[in-house]
């Protein structure tokens, strides 16, 4: 039986990585100097993985920004637009690289990044692969094989990882019509044969392919393209051990494909999906020869290993194919953990007591190693002991009053129909608040936040040092909430909010104040190049202790006639962003944040609030890898929302935002939670999004979002004008609302100023105008 590990995370457990590249950006280090830094974490990352005694250690996992832009750039797939930097000699490789990951503006060049999509259903995102009618790709880097040999001159013969052909096709994008992008397979897969054989004159012993699509439905003739690459590598590379990972879910539909495939080992996923293995083993078509690696391991939540439910999955395979063909291993990268237990030492920062039900990285390669030797009765002295605690930690678990609160478990049971509906139909909630609200034609109104300036940030990190006191702060937060209600007064804006100046992020500030999370000081994974999530751990049951925005809704509401929009988070995208308790189903904790949520809309309507906004940003990113799975999630998710937002009465209007700018294939669920007004990105679509509103028939009212958020550029009055008037040709005048793609925080004062007056002056225009537009 051996040790395996499918990658480890790269961002150093400092995020040393990330300084040492924002340094490297900002000139104020050299390329050499960040590529030390690159060198010495992966040093570190391979010695721990040996000494803690991983048999067969990944190489190729690191990356300077993103993997798969990594093997973009080796397989010489680089989009036309970035010839100009190519050609220029002052440029070098790496700035290559980082113009494909960032965009480049320098020296009259202006070129944009590579998109960027979400990594299957993790918060990981990678840069998107561009290929055209007759992409070429040849050979131009030599990453995988240097970090090969980098490693073998630490004395470890490492497996490197690569993305497999057929995943690298399938996860770009056509650029062109007139081809399918799994037809260039027969042009990549020479570049790949190159690479495996370099490392096997270099005398590899394994190489793992991942092919995570295997987890996804898949056409006949992408799984024919599965079958030509092994069957290729089992012709050309006869000798080669070939450990073919899947992961984040079962291989589904695709298992006898995986089956039959000519691999050394199948990698399974039994976080995911415990009951393939039994499917597995008792499949015909498991080749005699396969072996299997035991993804047991959670490699992406932060839970500890339960040991004896594991040795139980162990054993069976054991018994089945013998002890030599099992290997044990994380149910994925490591990636997407973060780094090292033991450096969260503040126990007011992770109690003594939560931090026993934890594993990070670090740990996780430790658990892997103990599991093996515990199935193969090695190193008994010690590992009993590991087993002992294992087990009592499980245990206290179990029965813990920090995390097991009956009154929750309680109100859960006794929800009813009538608490995830509002009073009255939307029809009928619609004539009561335009009573009450009295808003204009194409109200004006944002999404929530205002410029998070460096003061605002240093007043936050100074309270918190403690170097101001917390009147000291609230006085500072006052003025700025007080200054931004004067000036959405003076521009004229509808509907105005207080500015969330009070926020850090918006699942923290609310994790905070609710029992059941817990935060970590280092806990951080990669989102994405240099930017690190330090994810709230949910880990009980979740209620709420007190109000959590009602003091600064109402302060705001105090200083002005105009109705103030209350601002929350919804429950769907505070469990999608935290590390979730993996003791109850993911359904029954967002039901319990709903009824926190809940309560809090209650208690702003209470307070004066006549308008109430729940953020669902993450909705979508929440669905599951294949669509068969969609429903069963869209059903407790859409309802989660709706428990925190039926709890009103009638004249209170519901808004919900998200940012995102695909509903196509959800927007019955969208229209199912029944918010009064739905505010989405639209400004990039140029209002083409609206097109699946209208052939819906939406019945309920829309903000489409009419400025991007995302530059500092300060779009046109006309612009705007030209944008709702697209939009009226999709939806009734009567339904628009007009407002910013997503909320401000990331922007400046200058320039966001000068933004919202233009676009108060396009709602005049397009009140104006409204004769015209019909
Ligand atoms: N209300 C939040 C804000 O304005 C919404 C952020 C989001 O959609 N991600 O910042
Ligand atoms: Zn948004």
């Amino acid at each position: 039986m051996k040790t395996t590990n499918l990658g480890y995370p790269r961002i150093g457990s400092k995020r040393e990585l990330k300084k040492s590249l924002e340094q490297y950006w900002s000139g104020k280090v050299s390329l050499e100097t960040l590529l030390e830094t690159a060198k010495s974490i992966r040093k570190e990352n391979w010695l721990l993985q040996k000494e803690q005694g991983i048999d067969i250690i990944p190489s190729n996992d690191f990356s300077l920004y993103d993997q798969v832009l990594d093997l973009t750039t080796t397989l010489g797939c680089v989009p036309s637009r970035y010839t100009a930097i190519i050609e220029n000699p002052a440029f070098t490789n790496h700035d290559l690289y980082f113009a494909m990951a960032r965009g480049i503006q320098k020296d009259g060049i202006d070129i944009t990044a590579s998109e960027m999509t979400k990594w299957f259903d993790t918060n990981y995102h990678y840069l998107v692969p561009e290929f055209t009618k007759n992409q070429n790709f040849s050979l131009s880097g030599s990453k995988i094989v240097e970090e090969y040999k980098e490693a073998l001159s630490l004395g470890i013969k490492t497996k490197p990882v690569i993305l497999s052909p057929v995943s690298f096709l399938l996860c770009g994008k056509e650029k062109e019509k007139g081809f399918e992008k799994i037809d260039l397979l027969k042009e990549l897969l020479p570049i790949y044969d190159i690479i495996i054989q370099e490392l096997i004159d270099l005398e590899v012993e394994y190489i793992q392919f991942d092919e995570p699509f295997l987890a996804t439905e898949l056409s006949q003739k992408e799984q024919l393209a599965i079958q030509i690459t092994y069957q290729r590598y089992a012709e050309k590379f006869p000798d080669l051990k070939i450990i073919l990972a899947n992961y984040f879910d079962c291989y589904g539909k695709n298992i006898d494909i995986a089956l039959s495939l000519p691999v050394h080992t199948l990698q399974l996923d039994l976080v995911r999906c415990k009951l393939q293995l039994d499917d597995i083993l008792s499949s015909k078509n498991l080749q005699a020869h396969t072996h299997l690696s035991l993804g047991i391991v959670d490699g992406r939540n932060i839970w500890k290993n339960n040991f004896e439910e594991s040795l139980k999955l162990i054993q069976k395979a054991v018994n089945v194919i013998g002890s030599e063909r099992v290997l044990i291993a994380p149910s994925c990268s490591l990636l997407h953990s973060p780094c090292d237990l033991d450096l969260e030492n503040n126990p007011n920062n992770l109690s003594a007591e939560i931090k026993q039900w934890l594993a990070f990285a670090k740990q996780k390669v430790e658990e892997v190693v103990t599991l093996k030797q515990l199935a193969n009765e090695e190193n008994l002295e010690i590992n009993l002991v590991k087993l002992q605690e294992n087990r009592k930690a499980h245990k206290n678990k179990k029965t813990a009053i920090s995390i097991h609160n009956p009154k929750v478990k309680e109100r859960v049971k006794e929800l009813t129909v009538e608490d995830s509906h509002r009073k009255n139909t939307f029809s009928v909630r619609q004539k009561i608040q335009n009573q009450t609200l009295q808003l204009p034609l194409f109200p004006t109104t944002t999404i929530g936040s205002f410029p998070q300036t460096k003061e605002v940030r240093s007043w936050r990190s100074n309270y918190k040092k403690r170097n101001i006191s917390l009147s000291e702060y609230e006085t500072l937060l006052e003025k700025e909430t007080k200054e931004t209600i004067q000036f959405q007064e003076e521009a004229g804006l509808d509907v105005l909010v207080h500015g969330e100046f009070e926020r850090n992020d918006m699942v923290e500030y609310f994790g905070e104040q609710l029992n059941g999370f817990a935060f970590t000081q280092f806990g951080w994974v990669q989102s994405y190049g240099s930017r690190c999530v330090k994810p709230p751990i949910i880990y009980g049951d979740v209620s709420r202790e007190n109000p959590m925005t009602v003091k600064w809704s109402s302060y705001a509401q105090s200083l002005t006639k105009k109705p103030v929009k209350g601002m929350l988070t919804g429950p769907v995208t505070i469990l999608q962003w935290s590390f979730v308790r993996n003791d109850q189903a993911r359904s029954k904790t967002a039901t319990q944040i709903a009824l926190a949520i809940r309560d809090e809309v209650v208690d702003l309507e209470k307070a004066g609030l006549q308008i109430i906004q729940i953020d669902e940003p993450a909705i979508r990113e929440g669905l599951p890898l294949r669509k068969e799975d969609w429903k069963t999630y869209l059903n407790w998710a859409i309802k989660a929302f709706r428990i925190s937002a039926s709890g009103v009465k009638d004249e209170t209007q519901i808004h919900t935002h998200m940012c995102y700018s695909e509903f196509n294939d959800i927007i019955t669920d969208i229209a199912d939670m029944d918010a009064d007004v739905i505010t989405i990105e639209c400004s990039r679509s140029q209002m083409e999004l609206l097109d699946v509103f209208a052939a819906f028939k939406y019945p309920n009212e829309i903000g489409p979002g009419v400025y991007d958020i995302h530059s500092p550029r300060v779009p046109e009055r006309e612009e705007m004008v030209s944008l709702m008037q697209k939009a009226t040709q999709y939806i009734p005048a009567e339904q628009l609302w007009i407002n910013p793609d997503c909320g401000l925080k990331t922007r400046h004062w200058e320039e966001t100023k000068k933004a919202l007056v233009e676009m108060v002056a396009s709602a005049k225009e397009c009140r104006k105008q409204l004769i015209t537009f019909a």
